[in-house]
């Protein structure tokens, strides 16, 4: 194992540290809507009862500052004391909104304005506001949607990823403002893991490192979800990159907790999770060979079990026996049920090789988000759902019930062609 990536050190809240010197933290995020405080709530306090050390909440309309205002309320009078991160996209209006209310914020600065000008000024009075109120902050940039201005700047990489973030970075640190935690996450573990290493090399160079969330987005459910993130998320952790992880799955934000959990036990001795002999199995393989493959060290490996074999070869990016599969995890903004929408569409395209296909949750953030999809099944709300090619939307207002029939007779009349 590498040194560890030596970081400062953020205080979220006043229980949760983050960096170098401390265990690696484990989070996730509700999956509810944000208005609906009964049911987020609950799942708060299951989330919190299942070891999440920090729980984010995505906060889509100012209307919801209020309603996050009154679940953390009634979680702080259950003495539930899990600190919140509000998720916020391109509204700094909300972003500001929020900072009086939870202990730290997610966002991606570059989609402030579109301007990028007028996003600088605006990242700084947030940093001001959370300055005032002690608060931590995540940069988080991802792949697929960087925005128009660093795409032209500095193009669509793992490198450019990563300057991209050292503007935010040193932002912050003419601001001196060091409660700062970033992320670069992807869908590709290869993209995924070469911006990180990025990253932490600039922000050496620059002087400061600050701890890095880690993680793979949209790595789908199951199996290829827990195999895909561990496959990435160890490598990083095996160089001493990653400070706090979330493992992003299509499924109850539960059952992210035992893989996070397992993790954080094996690279920064954290409490073990309590897993079956398989799940064992499962993620001890991923983790093993993830870097080796990932580095290619090795071209194949020597595992019995062919299904698992291939299942880590395809999340290394090695080789592609099933087709490659993006499903973000949903949240406040999901607007169908994800889950089992992603298993129709896994059992319905399971024949087709070679092409990427992504399902997502929203049509906010979904259609930037699928990256490198060949096809994307976007929910648009209202049972109604836009299927994309590449980044096109070739079919609109489609019903639900329909829709996975009309993706399949997509793939298959382009194959055809
Ligand atoms: S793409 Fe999915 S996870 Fe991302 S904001 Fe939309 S519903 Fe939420």
């Amino acid at each position: 194992m590498n040194p560890v990536l030596q970081t400062r050190t953020v205080c979220v809240g006043d229980s949760v540290y983050i960096g170098s010197g401390h265990p690696i933290v484990v989070q996730t995020m509700c999956n509810t809507h944000t208005s609906d405080i009964e049911a987020t709530v609950a799942q708060c306090r299951r989330l919190a009862a299942a070891g999440s050390q920090l729980i984010r909440i995505t906060v889509p309309a100012m209307a919801d500052v209020q309603h996050l205002a009154e679940i953390r309320r009634r979680l702080r009078e259950e003495g539930i004391q899990t600190p919140l991160v509000a998720d916020i996209h391109f509204s700094s209006e909300i972003a500001m909104a929020v900072v009086p209310v939870v202990e730290k914020i997610r966002i991606n600065p570059g989609n402030f304005h579109p301007d990028h000008e007028k996003a600088r000024a605006l990242f700084g009075q947030f940093l001001g506001l959370c300055k005032q109120y002690n608060r931590a902050i995540r940069i988080g940039l991802n792949h697929g949607s960087l925005g128009k201005y660093i795409v032209e700047k500095y193009g669509n990489s793992p490198q450019a990823m990563a300057l991209a973030a050292m503007e935010w970075v040193e932002m912050c640190i003419d601001a001196q403002f060091y409660n700062v935690v970033v992320s670069l996450k992807a869908s590709n573990t290869v993209v995924m893991v070469n911006a990180y290493r990025e990253l932490a090399r600039l922000m050496q160079e620059k002087g400061v490192v600050f701890p890095l969330h880690v993680g793979v987005t949209e790595a789908g459910n199951g199996d290829s979800g827990r195999i895909k993130s561990c496959v990435a998320i160890s490598t990083l952790l095996s160089e001493g990159i990653g400070n706090t992880i979330r493992v992003s799955l299509t499924e109850d934000p539960a059952n992210e907790l035992p893989v996070a959990q397992y993790l954080a036990h094996r690279y920064s001795g954290a409490a073990a999770p309590s897993l079956s002999a398989r799940e064992e199995t499962i993620l001890k393989a991923a983790c093993d060979w993830g870097a080796p493959l990932l580095n290619h060290e090795v071209d194949d490996i020597p595992l019995e079990d062919e299904y698992l074999k291939d299942e880590i070869l395809q999340a290394c990016r090695r080789k592609f026996y099933k087709p490659e599969y993006i499903a973000c995890p949903g949240c406040g903004r999901t607007l169908y049920n994800l889950e089992e929408t992603f298993n129709r569409v896994k059992a319905a395209t399971g024949e087709f090789k070679n092409v990427v296909i992504a399902v997502m949750g929203c049509i906010v953030n979904g259609p930037g988000e699928m990256a490198d999809a060949d096809y994307g099944y976007v929910g648009e709300g209202f049972g109604k759902v836009t299927l994309y090619r590449k980044k096109e939307p070739v079919l609109r207002h489609i019903p639900e019930d329909e829709a996975v029939d009309r993706l399949v007779e997509l793939i298959k009349t382009d194959q055809a062609k």
